[in-house]
């Protein structure tokens, strides 16, 4: 008898009726000889809507009231969960975080999991009962409700999945996979059967939204078998795993990912000097803003020209931060922008083939798409261009790949 954890998010319990559809999934995953423990976020919106409440009152809401408030939305649908499965005459339990003891550390609304009580969900499984857990929570050392940070369920199944050692931790969502590149910018766009590990921290840190960084980074340390599936219509899905494949030829690139969120800003004639980039980028790190992309110039005359990227949230304060720096510093010019998107090719392939930034960059050219900046590593190549250029780059590259035909 193999043990699944089955994730469902926010869209797959989006109202009673859903709920309900739930139930009978997880009751047919039963029926077919397995035991289950399910994973629930809170209905679609729910989170956004509790937030909001906190705003009313507080723009600043003590983060620890802020996750007694925002743990709420996952104890609803458990307990939903359980009962449409009770109404079908099988056998299911909810549990809060709290309650399986999923121990975090103090970090509240961000806090990370430290250590999961599984005895108590061994039992009923034993006694043949689906087990409901509530995503997204936790509870710390002092017995304080914790939270995981937004996306954060996905974290839930894969940690419980780890502590289980579940044959696999399928993550039931509103797409029926992980795709070469968002389909509503591509409709060429096509479900990958599998990706590797290091392909999916690569593909949700430069953008895509289908898993939670953590949840994979997680995954792939604790060596969790992970499957994307559709929640509506039967599949399978997308396994993400650690072999890259053997028996065929391992595609280029294996998907396109981007980044709308992205905004840069230039200081222009800086000195040239040592410690110039800390003098720059500590400030900037102390405020706790996260910085992406960063490129220098070769220095001329004594001078360089320093570029980096930040979330589009944080442009004005660093804007506003630089400027005041940039005169302590002789800079010429402090410039910023925040009309700009990240696109990034990402690969295991790229590392054994040369010549992919070039097919790229000619690719590019020939629609007249301007490239403002590069970053690459061993399995991608990231670019920023202008917002509005974002759909013609990502289709141009997903038809340069040949990413519609492969598999
Ligand atoms: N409900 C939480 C959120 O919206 C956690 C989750 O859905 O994974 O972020
Ligand atoms: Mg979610």
């Amino acid at each position: 008898m193999t043990l699944l954890v089955q994730k469902f998010g926010g869209t797959s319990v989006g109202s009673v009726e859903r709920i309900e559809q739930v139930a009978n999934r997880v009751i047919e995953s039963q029926r077919a000889g397995h035991q289950i423990v399910v994973v629930v976020s809170a209905m679609s919106g729910e989170t956004n809507r509790l937030l909001a409440l906190a705003k009313q009152v507080d723009d600043e809401p003590t983060p620890r009231e802020l996750d007694v408030l925002l743990s709420t939305g996952e104890q609803v649908t458990i307990a939903l969960l359980c009962m449409a499965i009770h109404k079908r005459g099988f056998e299911a339990r909810s549990y809060t975080g709290s309650q399986v003891q999923i121990v975090t550390d103090d970090a509240h609304t961000k806090a990370r999991i430290q250590n999961i009580d599984v005895e108590r969900i061994r039992t009923d499984l034993n006694h043949n009962r689906i087990v409901v857990v509530a995503g997204f929570q936790g509870v710390d050392g002092n017995g304080n409700i914790t939270t995981l940070g937004r996306g954060g369920s996905d974290t839930t199944a894969v940690a419980l999945a780890a502590a289980l050692q579940a044959a696999e931790c399928q993550i039931y969502t509103d797409v029926d996979g992980v795709y070469t590149t968002d389909p509503r910018v591509e409709p060429h766009a096509r479900r990958l059967s599998h990706i590797t590990f290091e392909e999916m921290l690569e593909m949700a840190s430069q953008g895509s939204k289908v898993l939670q960084f953590r949840a994979v980074e997680f995954a792939g340390k604790y060596d969790v078998n992970l499957r994307v599936l559709s929640s509506f219509e039967e599949g399978p899905g997308t396994l993400i795993t650690y072999d890259e494949e053997d028996s065929m030829e391992q595609p280029l690139v294996s998907g396109i990912a981007f980044n709308r969120d992205e905004a840069k800003i230039t200081l222009v004639g800086i000195p040239d000097t040592p410690g110039m980039a800390y003098k720059v980028l500590g400030p900037v790190g102390e405020s706790n803003i996260e910085v992406d992309m960063i490129i220098q110039n070769v220095g001329e005359d004594g001078t360089t020209d320093f570029t980096f990227t930040v979330h589009r949230n944080d442009f004005k304060r660093v804007l506003e931060m630089m400027q005041t720096l940039g005169k302590e510093l002789g800079a010429q010019q402090v410039t910023g922008d925040d009309s700009i998107v990240k696109i990034a090719l990402v690969g295991v392939g790229m590392r054994s083939h040369a010549g992919i930034a070039s097919t790229m960059f000619e690719a590019l050219a020939r629609e007249g798409i301007n490239i403002r900046m590069i970053s690459t590593s061993e399995i991608k190549i990231a670019i920023v261009i202008d917002e509005k250029y974002l759909e013609l780059a990502v289709r141009t590259l997903h038809a340069a790949f040949g990413l519609e035909q492969q598999d």
